[in-house]
């Protein structure tokens, strides 16, 4: 079963219907490109995910259950994380305590720990992912942009995400930088994780989504499958 369903989903601010319609399954170890030019709805499609709108008609169900959710806080407690491109990063603050900005967000007792572990373990979860970051006591703001997109994705993980959203995440990048986040993308789908990767760039969905999804005006203009998808490393 998909971990979020929407299902014939409608929103509308006033009478502007940014969503009509939509049917969408966000699957675990998948990434579901969504696609579509402006206006088509995608931001409003994050925003009712992401618990920042509630939409007015259909059904939104996550892990089984219908949900509204009232706050991202409460997205956030289902497993959902969304990753906007301002990042909410602290460009000033090192590396590993912008990883550990999010300790707020779990249950553990992350707050009890000394900077040392804390370190340790941003390099540690950095490293399983992949990404090269050899001084961590650097401000977030002197990364690339693809690092620091990894480095608020990866934080993402780490504090229990099942599904990531993640806004336009190569739209401000080049072409090397977008790669590094593209890689990235494709080992957060292998971690098991159910990817919505939101993006008007047909080419980047192409190379690392599964699932597309076209939105037209607010409707899905597309909804294909395609399981053979690798990334070259
Ligand atoms: P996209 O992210 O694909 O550009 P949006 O979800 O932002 O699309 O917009 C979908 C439609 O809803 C557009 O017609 C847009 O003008 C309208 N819209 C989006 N947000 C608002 C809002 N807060 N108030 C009124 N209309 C909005
Ligand atoms: P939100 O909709 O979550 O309040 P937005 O950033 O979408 O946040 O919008 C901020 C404000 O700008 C909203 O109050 C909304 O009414 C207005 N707005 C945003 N996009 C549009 C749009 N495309 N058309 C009309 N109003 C918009």
């Amino acid at each position: 079963t998909p971990i979020v369903h929407l299902e014939d989903i409608g929103k509308s601010y006033g009478n502007i219907h940014a969503l009509r319609g939509v049917s969408l399954s966000v699957r675990q170890g998948e990434i579901t490109c969504v696609l579509g030019d402006n206006g088509a709805g995608k931001s409003t499609l994050i925003k009712i995910i992401a618990g920042l709108h509630d939409y007015t008609s259909g059904t939104m169900s996550v892990n089984g259950q219908e949900r509204h959710f009232s706050s991202p806080r409460e997205s956030l407690d289902s497993g959902i994380a969304t990753v906007y491109q301002d990042l909410a990063l602290a460009p000033l603050m090192s590396v590993w305590r912008n990883f550990f900005l999010g300790n707020e967000l779990t249950k553990g007792p992350f707050g009890l720990l000394d900077a040392a572990r804390m370190k340790r373990i941003a390099q540690e979860e950095l490293t399983r992912m992949g990404i090269s970051i050899p001084d961590l006591e650097q401000p977030v703001g002197k990364l690339s942009g693809g690092q620091r997109q990894c480095v608020a994705i990866a934080r993402a993980i780490h504090f229990g995400a099942k599904v990531l959203i993640l806004d336009e995440p190569t739209a401000a990048l080049g072409v090397n930088q977008s790669g590094i986040v593209l890689k990235y993308v494709v080992k957060a789908r292998d971690a098991g994780i159910g990817v919505v990767f939101i993006t008007h760039n047909p080419h980047h969905a192409y190379l690392v989504g599964n699932h597309f999804v076209v939105l037209k005006l607010g409707r899905v203009a597309l909804d294909t499958q395609r399981a053979d998808i690798t990334l070259e490393q």
